[in-house]
C-alpha cells in the first residue's frame, strides 16, 4: 500500500499508509488526542474522524480547543441529535434543515400539531438518553436514486427535494446515520462529531412557527431552537446571559418605567410617553450641543416628496417596496426613508465655493420605512424612526481630515455614555462605481484618519457599499452583546445623481464628495441599547426623574414642596411623593423605579434646611444642605456617564 505524508500544525510531518483515517492519525499522535478529537481539517476542509486520507496534505486534528471550527460542528451535530429524538418520539414527522447559528442551532419539522413546552422537555430528555448511549454518527454514500427512493418511501418529500436541488449530476449522495438507518438517517454533507457521547452541553430553548425555506407560501413548519457549547461552564454562562437579557429587555423596562407604548393602529411607530419624551429630548438636545460647535447646521426638510426626487436618487428603482407611497392631485409621492436627498436639494439651492466647504447639515426629523408587520419588534424594528443624521459635503482633499474629526466626535459621544466603540473599515466591493484610483485614495484617507485618531480597527475587505467605502461602529453592552450604531459612509454616486457642484480655486466647477454619517444611528434603536445597557438604572444626566422628594408625614409636606421647587428651579427633574404612605414604602417604590436620588424630609431636615439623601447605588448618604445637594447633582449631570458603571448583571 502506498504511503502518504501529512503535515501537522506544528510543522512536523508523518508518513502513514494511504486510507489511514483521521482518527487513526490522532491515535498515533497520542491517546489523549484520540480521546479529545472531534473532527479533522485537511487543508481548509473539515472532515469526519472516519475520513480516509488518500493524498499528501496538511492535517489538523480538531478538538474543543479549536473553537471556530469545533463549535459549529458541535452545534450542527446536536441539531441531528434533536432530529433523531423528534423522529423517534413523533412518528410521521418530516425533517427540514438543521444548521448551526451564532447562538446555537435550530431544526425545522413538519409535525401534526405545534410543539408545547412539555414536548421540549421530553425531547431534551430523549436527546440526553441518546447521548448517554454514545451512538455512532456514520457517513454512508448512497446511490442518488436509492436515496431519493428511500426518503420518498419514508414520506419525506422535502428531503427528496433537497437531494434533487443539491446533488444534481452526482451519482452518490452523502447520508449520515445515528446508530443505524432505522434509528436516524439524514441527507447531509457533514461532517459531525464521531458519536453522540461527545454531545453534553446542550439545551433546548424555544419553538416557533417557520416555513419551508423561510417562505410563507411554503409548507408551515415548527422550528425548535436550542443552544450548545463546548463546555458546561460556557453553556451555563450563556443561559444566564439569556435570563439577564430578558430582565433588561427594553420592551419590558419601557413599560415598567412608562417610557413608550405601541398601538395596533400605528404599527411600528413609537408613542413616546412623558418620561420617554424627556429621555428622547435629552438625547436630541445633547446631540445638538455636540454638533453645533463641531460646525454643523441643523435643517428640516419635508417628509413627503414627489417621486421625481426618488427617481433622481435611485430609490424609486431600488427601494420603492420599502417606502410608504401616497398620492396627491394625481402625483405619486413617497415618505422619506432617509434624509440625504432633501439635503442634496438644499446644498444645490446656492452656488457653493470651495471656501464654503465642508458644509455640514444635520437633521432629526422622522423617517419611514415600510417594514413587514411580522418583523416589527419594540424599538429595534420600527417603521417610523429618527436619526441623528448628517451629511458633510467636502472636497476630495478634505476627506481625511473630515473623517478624523468625525472619529473623534464618535469617541467623545460614546465616552459620554461610558462606552467604547469598536471600528470596522469596509473596503471596495466586487461591484463598485468610479475608478480604482478614487477608491484607493478614499480608503487610504480613511485608514490614515483611523490611525490619526489612534483607535484600533478591523478591516472588512470588499464589504463597502457600491458607492463608497465606510466605517461602522459596534458597541458592546453591559452583558456583552454587540450593537451596531454609528456609521460613516463616503458617497461618490449621489453627488453625480444630483449634479452637486462647488466652484474651485481654479474658478471651475467640481464635484464634492458626500459623507453620510450618524452617531447614535436611530434614536429608537439607541434608546433600546441604553435601556438594556443600563438595565433602566439611568445615569443622572439621562434619568427622566432625577430625584424624588419624600416627606415623612403631612406636616413636612410644605417644606418638601419647597425643596422640590428649588431643585426644579436649578434645572433638575424632580417629583414630590406626598401620598399618605409609610416612608419605607415610598422609598421602596422609588428604588423599584430606579430613581437616582431619594430626598427624605422630616422634622430635623425641616428645622435645619437640609434633606436626608439616599442614592440608588450608595444607599444612605446622610443629611445635606439643599444647596450643596443641588451643586453636586448639577456637577454629576455635567460629568455625564464618564464615571458611571452600568447596573451590574445580577449573576454573571
Ligand atoms: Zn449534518
Ligand atoms: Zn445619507
Amino acid at each position: 500500500m502506498s504511503e502518504i505524508t501529512l503535515t501537522l500544525p506544528d510543522g512536523s510531518s508523518r508518513s502513514v499508509p494511504s486510507s489511514t483515517t483521521v482518527a487513526d492519525v490522532a491515535a498515533l499522535i497520542s491517546p489523549g488526542l484520540a480521546k479529545a478529537a472531534l473532527a479533522g481539517k485537511v487543508g481548509d476542509k473539515l472532515v469526519d474522524l472516519s475520513y480516509p486520507l488518500t493524498a499528501d496534505a496538511p492535517l489538523q486534528i480538531i478538538t474543543s480547543r479549536n473553537v471556530a471550527d469545533a463549535l459549529p460542528l458541535y452545534r450542527h451535530s446536536t441539531a441531528h441529535l434533536l432530529a433523531a429524538a423528534v423522529t423517534n418520539m413523533f412518528p410521521g414527522v418530516q425533517c427540514g434543515i438543521g444548521p448551526p447559528t451564532d447562538e446555537g442551532f435550530f431544526y425545522d419539522f413538519v409535525v401534526p400539531r405545534p410543539f408545547v413546552p412539555e414536548d421540549l422537555e421530553a425531547i431534551e430528555n430523549k436527546m440526553r438518553e441518546m447521548a448517554d448511549q454514545d451512538l455512532v454518527f456514520e457517513r454512508q454514500m448512497w446511490p442518488r436514486d436509492e436515496a431519493k427512493r428511500f426518503f420518498h418511501e419514508r414520506g419525506e418529500p422535502l428531503k427528496v427535494q433537497l437531494i434533487e436541488e443539491k446533488t444534481e449530476g452526482q451519482s452518490e449522495v452523502s447520508c449520515y446515520t445515528i446508530k443505524d438507518k432505522e434509528t436516524f438517517v439524514d441527507f447531509c454533507v457533514g461532517p459531525h462529531v464521531p458519536s453522540t457521547g461527545k454531545l453534553k452541553a446542550f439545551k433546548l430553548l424555544s419553538t416557533s412557527n417557520a416555513y419551508w425555506k423561510g417562505d410563507a407560501r411554503n409548507q408551515p413548519m415548527q422550528r425548535v431552537y436550542g443552544t450548545a457549547f463546548l463546555s458546561d461552564k460556557e453553556l451555563k454562562e450563556h443561559l444566564t446571559r439569556i435570563e439577564e437579557a430578558k430582565k433588561r429587555d427594553h420592551r419590558k423596562l419601557g413599560r415598567d418605567q412608562k417610557l413608550f407604548m405601541f398601538h395596533q393602529w400605528a404599527p411600528g411607530a413609537t408613542f413616546w410617553l412623558p418620561k420617554g419624551t424627556i429621555l428622547y429630548n435629552t438625547l436630541a438636545n445633547y446631540m445638538r450641543e455636540v454638533l453645533i460647535p463641531a460646525g454643523y447646521t441643523e435643517v428640516k426638510a419635508p417628509i413627503v416628496f414627489n417621486k421625481a426626487l426618488w427617481e433622481t436618487s435611485g430609490h424609486w428603482r431600488h427601494y420603492r417596496q420599502n417606502m410608504f407611497l401616497v398620492e396627491s392631485e394625481g402625483e405619486q409621492m413617497g415618505l422619506k426613508a432617509m434624509n440625504c436627498p432633501g439635503h442634496f436639494l438644499m446644498y444645490a439651492s446656492e452656488v457653493r465655493s470651495y471656501k464654503d466647504l465642508p458644509i455640514r447639515f444635520h437633521e432629526q426629523t422622522p423617517l419611514h420605512r415600510n417594514e413587514a408587520s411580522g418583523v416589527l419588534s419594540g424599538l429595534t424594528r420600527v417603521r417610523q424612526f429618527s436619526q441623528d443624521d448628517g451629511h458633510c459635503f467636502v472636497m476630495e482633499s478634505q476627506i481625511g481630515d473630515e473623517v478624523e474629526r468625525l472619529l473623534r466626535l464618535v469617541q467623545r459621544v460614546y465616552g459620554d455614555f461610558g462606552m467604547t466603540p469598536q471600528m470596522k473599515l469596509s473596503t471596495r466591493p466586487p461591484e463598485f462605481m468610479g475608478t480604482v484610483e478614487t477608491w484607493n485614495h478614499a480608503e487610504s484617507e480613511l485608514k490614515r484618519a483611523l490611525d490619526a485618531a489612534g483607535v484600533p480597527f478591523t478591516i472588512n475587505e470588499g464589504d463597502g457599499a457600491f458607492y463608497g467605502p465606510k466605517i461602522d461602529f459596534d458597541v458592546t453592552d453591559a452583558i456583552g452583546r454587540k450593537w451596531q450604531c454609528a456609521t460613516i459612509q463616503l458617497d461618490y454616486a449621489q453627488p453625480e445623481n444630483f449634479d452637486l457642484k462647488y466652484v474651485g480655486a481654479d474658478n471651475r466647477e467640481h464635484r464634492p464628495v458626500v459623507i453620510h454619517r450618524a452617531i447614535f444611528g436611530s434614536f429608537e434603536r439607541f434608546i433600546a441599547l441604553l435601556i438594556e445597557h443600563f438595565a433602566g438604572a439611568w445615569p443622572l444626566w439621562l434619568a427622566p426623574v432625577q430625584a424624588v422628594v419624600l416627606p415623612i408625614s403631612d406636616r413636612h409636606r410644605d417644606y418638601a414642596a419647597g425643596v422640590q421647587n428649588r431643585l426644579a428651579a436649578a434645572g433638575l427633574r424632580v417629583e414630590l411623593d406626598d401620598r399618605q404612605e409609610k416612608i419605607n414604602y415610598k422609598i421602596r417604590e422609588a428604588q423599584l423605579q430606579k430613581v437616582p436620588y431619594m430626598l427624605v424630609a422630616g422634622d430635623r431636615e425641616s428645622a435645619e434646611g437640609t434633606i436626608a439623601v439616599r442614592s440608588r447605588s450608595g444607599g444612605d448618604l446622610g443629611a445635606r444642605p439643599v444647596d450643596a445637594f443641588i451643586a453636586d447633582a448639577l456637577e454629576e449631570v455635567r460629568r455625564k456617564s464618564r464615571h458611571e458603571q452600568p447596573e451590574p448583571a445580577t449573576s454573571l
